[in-house]
């Protein structure tokens, strides 16, 4: 008994308090501040691998950044990467971050279907899709539901079937042969489905963007409830975004 005391004394909280007020670790790379430094701009945008990067004025696109840090390392003056880890959002355009911007992101309240506050804000059952991933966003997803993170306190869970699921969880840059499988699951959803794209790869297709082996009609054709930001998404990033979308402060 006295050594069970002990470990546990030793151990201490096991799980993070206040979701929404924790400080993210020193080297996380979130939100970016561009500052208002010259720079060769050109040379800024020509080193990115994804083309997040757009001039005049500078912005960055959270869609396809990769957080790969590379701008920032050779021109730590005009970008640094802060650890805000709220960066989700439900209007698309709002992931591009411009220089001299230092807000956080935030969703469109009028944006966010009437349903989805009514329904699923005491609880929400999400399917997770990995649509061509490889698996890092999808390892990071699993974390939201550890003893860490414990997402399940706000009655969020992944589920095994899309027939027990409010919504779908999208990761990977959507790959030809993932296209009907993801298809499938969606239409398996009850209604009001929610579509939630976590990561980089599913916003935009990532470093694999253009490529003949995706297929991202899907995306295309359909509303996003959520788009969350992340090379890969990180429990912080996830959590709080879509607390933010179901009305939880
Ligand atoms: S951190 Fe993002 S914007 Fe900067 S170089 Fe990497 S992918 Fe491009």
């Amino acid at each position: 008994m006295i050594n069970t005391i002990k470990i546990l004394r030793h151990q201490g909280k096991q799980f993070i308090p206040d979701l929404r007020k924790v400080k993210a670790p020193g080297i996380f790379r979130g939100r970016p501040d561009i500052g208002p430094e010259v720079c060769d701009e050109k040379a800024l945008a020509e080193i990115c691998p994804t083309g997040a990067i757009m001039i005049s004025p500078v912005r960055i696109d959270l869609g396809k950044c990769a957080f790969c840090g590379e701008c920032s390392r050779i021109f730590p003056e005009k970008i640094k990467f802060t650890t805000d880890y709220r960066l989700a959002t439900n209007i698309r355009e709002r992931l591009i971050v411009t220089e001299g911007r230092i807000e956080p992101l935030t969703l469109g309240m009028d944006v966010i279907r009437k349903e989805i506050r009514k329904f699923f804000r005491g609880s929400l059952k999400l399917r997770q899709v990995s649509a061509g991933g490889d698996n890092s966003c999808e390892l990071e997803l699993n974390a939201c539901g550890n003893v860490n993170f414990d997402m399940g306190r706000f009655g969020i869970e992944f589920v095994a079937s899309p027939r027990h699921a409010d919504g779908i969880v999208i990761t990977g840059p959507v790959s030809k042969n993932m296209a009907s499988a993801l298809q499938i699951t969606y239409d398996a959803t009850p209604t009001p489905k929610i579509i939630i794209l976590a990561g980089t790869d599913a916003i935009s297709g990532g470093i694999f963007e253009g490529s003949p082996a995706l297929d991202r009609s899907f995306i295309d054709k359909n509303h996003i409830d959520l788009y969350i930001p992340g090379n890969p998404v990180h429990p912080l990033t996830f959590i709080n975004g879509v607390l933010d979308l179901i009305g939880i402060k």
